[in-house]
């Protein structure tokens, strides 16, 4: 077996022990005499996998009694849809535009109800997050909407927006459980999971109670309606019952890690190896505004674009996988969550000393 470092920004890296964990159990799981994959979801031994999930998760961003947690389908992009779906009573909103996931949100919104673009880092291509303390938010806002980690072009909202008192809406899809988080200072979290916390297939919510009510927008789907989830314990129809499985998985591999306080210094460390190496090197450069830096996603350029595909070339033939940028932004993009190890961002640095050496 030779396993590569996968700098993919996702679908991404997990953690090797529960991939073990999971290859031990895929024939029979214990004592069950079948996969989890074969499994029904109304079964005793699913309902402990489920439950214990919740469990795990509440504990370790310290969920308070008066959210739910929510696994859910359809990705992060049709909860874009569904954010506006339940909680635009007067069809208004406010979004902050930090790169393409917030823009897609702030799109698919202007579909249900006036969503008014309050902010926006367009101008220097996304490389900065735009000063949020004191933005026109209407006074009739349902809420107002960020991308808190932008996995494209590698900022993060270090501080969350001034919202005037009107609910937070974050998509966390790309930084999930990469650190300690004040659960109460957000109406909604949700993000996909596949970036840092599981395989693909699999949303988690966490939403404030009094936002899941049977007042939403005509027309809304009961699969789409938080209230249909909530009220079933996420277990309406089918869900997406391995992913869920593996994500249980991955968030007691956290716990046992020391919780996200050791996520966090674990991630300083690992983007810190990095992100010194780019601020010192004459080849390579960082893309971003240093004060806006992501821990997970670091883009970064040579400046000539065949230098760059050389680089992502000889990086994949060294056992680097993935490092190529966005379509949309071009040159390269490490991205490097919770379970990519020290190590890896180390040997790639290591690499890229050399490549600039070689290519002086
Ligand atoms: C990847 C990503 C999405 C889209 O996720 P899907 O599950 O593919 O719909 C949305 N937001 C952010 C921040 C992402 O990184």
């Amino acid at each position: 077996m030779s396993r590569v470092y996968n700098f993919s920004a996702g679908p991404a890296v997990l953690p090797e022990e529960v991939l073990r964990e999971a290859a031990d159990e895929m024939m029979d799981y214990r004592g069950t005499g079948m996969s989890v994959m074969e499994m029904s979801h109304r079964s005793k031994a699913y309902d402990e996998i489920i439950k214990d999930a919740e469990k795990d998760l509440r504990e370790l961003m310290n969920i308070p009694d008066n959210y739910k947690v929510l696994f859910l389908q359809g990705g992060a992009s049709q909860f874009f849809a569904e954010v506006p779906m339940n909680m635009m009573k007067n069809k208004k909103a406010a979004y902050i535009i930090t790169g393409q996931w917030a823009k897609k949100a702030w799109q698919e919104a202007k579909m249900y109800g006036e969503a008014i673009d309050v902010a926006s880092s367009a101008d220097k291509t996304f490389s900065y997050i735009p000063d949020c303390s004191d933005l026109a938010i209407p006074e009739d806002a349902d809420y107002v909407y960020i991308c808190e980690n932008n996995t494209i072009y590698g900022t993060k909202f270090w501080e969350l927006p001034n919202t005037k008192g009107k609910d937070l809406v974050a998509d966390v899809s790309s930084c999930f459980l990469s650190e300690p988080v004040d659960v109460s200072k957000y109406a909604v979290i949700y993000g996909g999971v596949q970036k840092n916390v599981g395989p693909a297939g699999v949303v988690i919510a966490i939403i404030r109670e009094d936002l899941i009510t049977d007042d939403v927008l005509p027309g809304t789907p009961t699969m789409l309606k938080w209230k249909t989830q909530a009220d079933n314990d996420s277990l309406y129809n089918t869900p997406p019952c391995y992913g869920i499985y593996i994500c249980g998985k991955v968030f007691k591999w956290i716990k046992k890690m020391g919780g996200l306080e050791a996520m966090k210094a674990h991630n300083e460390k690992k983007a810190k190896i990095l992100y010194d190496f780019l601020d010192s090197s004459k080849l390579f450069k960082g893309t971003v505004e240093a004060k806006d830096r992501s821990l997970m996603n670091v883009p970064f350029v040579t400046g000539n674009e065949e230098l760059d595909a050389k680089f992502v070339k000889e990086a994949k033939a060294a056992g680097f996988e993935n490092l190529k940028g966005h379509r949309s932004v071009g040159g390269m993009r490490a991205s490097i969550y919770n379970a990519m190890p020290i190590e890896g961002v180390q040997a790639l640095v290591d690499f890229m000393k050399k490549f600039e050496e070689e290519n002086a």
